[in-house]
């Protein structure tokens, strides 16, 4: 379940080479052993050797180290270099400008971690906190919004957030549809233990009534069904007392329930595994961000003759090494087993535009417009157009490239290098797929589960939903067996038409009767008198009412005979305390998302409980007029 470290540590050891020297200065200490070093002959596919070329991982790597000698000419030219290698994110380089130690001018350093990768949400954030610094407000906000809008590019960002998202969606769609189904229960329960008593004897004193009813509810517990057991009985006691509205709530309560422990606990188990599913994937997702592990190649190369997603990015991590013809070989090969992949024409053609190898080169690129519509390729065919001075075609696709992505193409036509063209960057799908296919949310389901319903109940979704049904039925079929006592909406006294004789109705005591609608059978002084303490009992109640429907989610709503409002504000109050109990995600951000991620939880956490306050207001409104 957590989420994977090696490649944040991976990660730290291009960016220690930055915290430990002040910006002015090159780390001319490479950050990888150079035990292994690159001295290898460039041979066929197979034979040529991953361990790091002098040092560095990448041609990245050795831009970032020995770019120039103050930060904005290294981002300056670790980008270009980046870009030619299809890495859109120089992510290592770009969290080591913006950790915690780095030194110097932080809004210069967040400003250059942007721009060596757009994509990293937390990069935007670590700018935004740096204009605040500065007291730029605006500009502040703006990175904000920018940085929650880099999640859906950034792959484990997504995958954080969703999976945060939807954990925190199930337990607090399960906790609040568990707390309601009790808590309807529990209203009825004076009553029921009331009548329960009447069955065996009148004269039973309250507490045995109590006592009686409470081990009849335990039961389930006893049996081992936990917490859901204990949550069906008191159902089925809702659901013989009950209104039509308060069964209509608690059936669905008990829908979302079976929803919230099933599919949805499976579908958050399996985006929660996701980025540790399939050890290959995760392997290929390093070596595209540029922080793999030598375990990590050596899987890879042990996977690579029969896996395709392997073979793509060894050929990935070859040319990146700088190794010009072990990629021509490797690429060739993948072209020929994939005629069709758009990223492959376009890198095989960049490397022969490279060798100098222009027609062949156009051929590929051309292939490639015809299956996608990318700037960086439109701007790579322009180049080779140019090159065999095929000016008109060279305008056209100029304006191609500038039409699809005018930023992109500005960043890659800076440097008028004619020679100069871009790789498109790893299709991040091949890579989302495999981790998704590989994720197993059942597990984690079933983990979800087990605290709350560790019996027989919780043991599928038809047992869950069997044992709903069968308490909603036997509610309903005793529901009309008796008279069930009721309290006085004016003064709190048990209404028994058992015990009392006869009654007026289940809503207003004899008594109370008599003294509001037949005042001439009471006497005045005793009337006055009566009256007035029952005003006094009602403003008291006032009181405690409002400090009851505020403090406990669904008194309120339960208060104004309105289950709905209970059941609605109770699911606020589960958000809200879900959001904030887990504002740091349900597993640590992968070094993606930064402060985005709590800020975005605060602010979903603060809106339920202003939802929550709403619904318990209009609660309060509907008890009053009633
Ligand atoms: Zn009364
Ligand atoms: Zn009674």
């Amino acid at each position: 379940m957590s989420v994977s470290w090696r490649r944040f540590l991976a990660g730290l050891s291009m960016g220690l080479g930055l915290i430990g020297v002040p910006g002015s200065t090159v780390a001319e200490r490479p950050p990888v052993s150079a035990s292994a070093n690159g001295e290898q002959a460039d041979a066929g596919p197979g034979e040529v050797s991953l361990a790091p070329r002098g040092g560095y991982r990448s041609e990245v790597e050795r831009a970032w180290f020995r770019g120039g000698a103050d930060l904005g000419t290294r981002a300056t030219r670790t980008r270009i270099r980046a870009l030619e290698l299809g890495m859109d994110n120089v992510e290592a380089a770009a969290r080591a400008l913006i950790a915690p130690g780095a030194r110097g001018d932080s809004l210069g350093r967040a400003m250059l971690a942007v721009r060596l990768a757009p994509d990293l949400p937390m990069a935007h954030i670590a700018l935004a906190g740096a204009h605040w610094e500065h007291g730029e407000r605006r500009p502040a906000l703006e990175a904000v919004v920018d940085g929650l809008l880099a999640i859906p590019r950034h792959l484990e960002a997504t995958v954080w957030l969703a999976s945060s998202l939807l954990v925190m969606f199930a337990v607090a769609l399960v906790a609040g549809s568990l707390y309601f189904g009790a808590s309807v229960g529990v209203a009825a329960f004076s009553h029921a233990a009331h009548d329960l008593g009447d069955l065996l004897s009148r004269s039973m004193p309250a507490f045995a009534r109590t006592a009686l009813l409470g081990s009849l509810l335990l039961l389930p517990l006893l049996a081992g069904e936990g917490v859901l057991g204990l949550v069906v009985a008191l159902f089925a006691l809702g659901f013989t007392y009950g209104s039509p509205r308060h069964r209509v709530a608690l059936a669905l309560s008990a829908v979302l329930v079976v929803i919230g422990m099933y599919p949805l606990a499976r579908v958050a188990g399996t985006a929660l595994s996701a980025l540790d599913s399939d050890p290959l994937a995760d392997a290929a997702l390093s070596v595209v961000r540029g922080t793999e592990t030598s375990e990590e190649l050596e899987r890879l190369v042990a996977a690579a003759p029969d896996d395709a997603l392997a073979k793509h990015v060894l050929a990935l991590k070859v040319r990146r090494l700088g190794l010009a013809d072990a990629a021509h070989a490797r690429y060739t090969v993948l072209h020929a087993e994939n005629p069709r992949d758009p990223v492959v024409l376009t890198n095989l053609a960049n490397l022969r535009f490279q060798r100098g190898d222009t027609a062949a080169a156009t051929d590929l690129y051309e292939r490639a417009a015809g299956l996608i519509d990318s700037p960086t390729l439109m701007f790579n065919l322009s180049q080779s157009y140019a090159r065999s001075f095929r000016m008109e075609e060279f305008e056209s696709a100029m304006q191609n490239a500038q039409r699809i992505g005018p930023e992109i193409v500005a960043e890659l036509s800076r440097n008028g290098d004619p020679s100069f063209v871009a790789d498109l960057a790893f299709p991040m799908d091949e890579i989302r797929g495999r981790l998704i296919k590989g994720a197993r949310g059942s597990g984690f389901a079933e983990a979800l589960r087990r605290p709350a319903a560790p019996g027989r109940l919780g043991q599928s979704w038809l047992a869950t939903s069997l044992g709903f049904a069968a308490a909603a039925v036997l509610g309903l079929l005793v529901s009309g067996r008796w008279r069930h006592a009721s309290r006085c909406a004016r003064c709190g006294a048990r209404i028994c038409a058992r015990c009392d004789g006869t009654v007026w109705n289940s809503e207003i005591c004899d008594g109370c009767h008599r003294l509001f609608h037949r005042p001439e059978t009471t006497d005045t002084a005793l009337r006055m008198a009566r009256l007035g303490e029952l005003r006094d009992r009602e403003s008291r109640l006032e009181r405690v009412t409002l400090a009851a429907s505020l403090l406990v989610p669904g008194v309120g709503g339960l208060l104004a005979k309105r289950p709905d409002l209970a059941f609605v504000s109770i699911l606020f109050f589960a958000w809200a305390g879900v959001s904030l109990l887990w504002r740091d995600g349900v597993v640590p951000d992968p070094m993606a998302v930064g402060a985005a991620g709590p800020l975005a939880f605060l602010l979903m956490g603060g809106m339920a409980l202003l939802g929550y306050l709403g619904v318990v207001g209009i609660a309060q409104l509907v008890r009053r007029s009633q």
